[in-house]
């Protein structure tokens, strides 16, 4: 096939879903444009370099499962040559904790350690022996509706509650646990319990002989990942600096108009990717369709500060020896919770020098998007000099702020998302992709990447 006898497939956003929707595309034959408004590709995905300290303003890591059908960033990092510059965190990221009674303990990590964790109270852990034999569920749940029917309040507000907050910084009362945690609905679904789910999944695991999850990160940072797509995409393939102001059909083809520095251009292709942040994508779609615009624009979100802190390792008692503590909304924490980021990964802090990553906002602290970014350290400092045992002031700090960080999947979100394909079907070519749809996390949007270049080239 000669360059012009290739399908051309334009591609406007250049976070981890246009990048990997583009990567999918390349290999299966589609000459590929990519378009990004800012300077850099890579969307949230962004690692500073500051004084020696290697701060992710974004994600800090992805879970990537070796061996299992959903593991597409793996196929990504193979095809890409990344996989070598991949890092895995170090074993002591096994262990997470949580903060009880303003104190900061250790998760359990097998049965046996459950049984004599501190972190659970007797009555918590006797509810969990009824779990087996609750029916499941006739209608839509949230999370905590899930959760507080098959394992009780305490291992809702201790151990689903915060892990919630580390992942969608959301509330578990409006999330629908069908959309938001997929993989936790479908045991229920499947084998009628999560322990008999968890058990059978495990032992299925080990007898195919399958490596576990990991977790995940890059010699250059989590910013490796966008840029080594990026690097080993055909010159010419990736544009920055160009904005996509509208869209529209162009014979059997789409027409794409752009503003950037150079003025105003347009790029056409036979097939059109949409990988952009929900209400870029309303605006962009709504002269096609002004009711997929409206439920697409009404997704709601959240704001989040992702705040780094270096300190000297003197100065704080706690080992950090794991991967770091959430906060239960139930201990009034206004920090989320931290990442004990220099112990999962090498090289992210200077010699005798730790980084910690604290998170704050989401949906119970709507304030937070309101507070100066001074009042954000004050209150994260404080938070983690009294669970962590801190002495004195950080010697690196840096705030990242995102007043639209991570989409919320509300009860019925699966059907309202239906609703809008429903209704952008009509429009064969354009393809609707990001975060707010098939998955937040890095991971989930490489897959769906591929699963998007799978069906367009079927
Ligand atoms: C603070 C934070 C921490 C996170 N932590 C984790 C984690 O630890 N692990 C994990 O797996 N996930 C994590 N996530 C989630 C994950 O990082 C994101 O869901 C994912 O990176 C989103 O990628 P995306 O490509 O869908 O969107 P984005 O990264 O938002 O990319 C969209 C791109 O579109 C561009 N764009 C917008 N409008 C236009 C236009 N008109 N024309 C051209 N380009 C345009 C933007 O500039 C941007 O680059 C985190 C997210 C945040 C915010």
């Amino acid at each position: 096939m000669t360059a012009r006898e290739r399908p051309c497939a334009i591609i406007i956003g250049g976070g981890i879903s246009g990048l990997s929707s583009a990567w999918f595309l390349h290999v299966r034959g589609y000459d590929v444009r990519l378009i990004e408004a800012s300077d850099r590709v890579g969307g949230v995905i962004s690692t500073t370099l500051r004084n020696d300290f290697m701060v992710e303003r974004g994600p800090n890591t992805t879970l990537q499962k070796p061996g299992r059908p959903e593991d597409a960033i793996g196929r990504l990092m193979d095809e890409t040559g990344l996989s070598s510059r991949a890092i895995e965190a170090a074993p002591a990221g096994q262990k997470r904790f949580i903060l009880r009674d303003g104190r900061v303990l250790a998760l359990p990590g097998s049965p046996p350690a459950f049984v004599t964790s501190k972190a659970f109270s007797w009555g918590a852990k006797l509810r969990l022996l009824k779990e087996p034999f609750i029916g499941r569920a006739q209608s839509e749940e949230s999370i905590a509706g899930f959760v507080e029917r098959r394992l009780g309040r305490e291992f809702l507000d201790y151990a689903v509650d915060p892990f919630i907050s580390g992942v969608y910084a959301g509330d578990t009362r409006a999330l629908s646990v069908r959309a938001a945690v997929p993989r936790i609905f479908e045991l229920e679904q499947q084998y009628g319990s999560l322990i008999r789910g968890a058990l059978a999944l495990g032992k299925a695991a080990k007898s195919a002989g399958m490596p576990a999850g990991r977790q995940i990160s890059f010699e250059r940072g989590m910013s490796g990942l966008p840029l080594g797509i990026a690097e080993k995409l055909p010159p010419g393939s990736v544009a920055t600096g160009l904005c996509a102001q509208s869209i529209e059909r162009f014979g059997s083809q789409w027409r794409v108009h752009l503003d950037g520095d150079g003025g105003k251009t347009t790029q056409t292709g036979d097939v059109l990717v949409l990988a952009l942040p929900a209400q870029e994508t309303a605006r962009l779609i709504s002269p096609l369709s002004a009711e997929a615009a409206r439920i697409i624009g009404d997704i709601p979100y959240v704001s989040v500060s992702s705040v780094g802190l270096g300190y000297a390792r003197s100065q704080i008692g706690h080992p950090l020896d794991g991967f770091g503590f959430l906060a239960p909304r139930v201990e009034n924490m206004r920090t989320l919770g931290v990442l004990f980021s220099s112990t999962l990964f090498d090289g992210r802090a200077p010699q005798d020098h730790v980084l910690l990553t604290a998170f704050m906002g989401g949906a119970h602290d709507v304030q937070e998007a309101e507070l100066p970014t001074a009042t954000i350290f004050q209150l994260v400092e404080a938070d983690l000099a009294s669970a962590l045992q801190i002495d004195g002031s950080p010697a690196y700090r840096r705030i990242s702020r995102y007043a639209r960080a991570i989409p919320q999947y509300t009860l019925g979100h699966l059907d309202r998302i239906a609703e809008a394909d429903r209704r952008m079907e009509p429009f064969a070519g354009l393809h609707l992709r990001g975060n707010w749809r098939d998955g937040i996390s890095v991971a989930d949007c490489v897959r769906a990447g591929e699963t998007l270049a799978q069906r367009i080239s079927s």
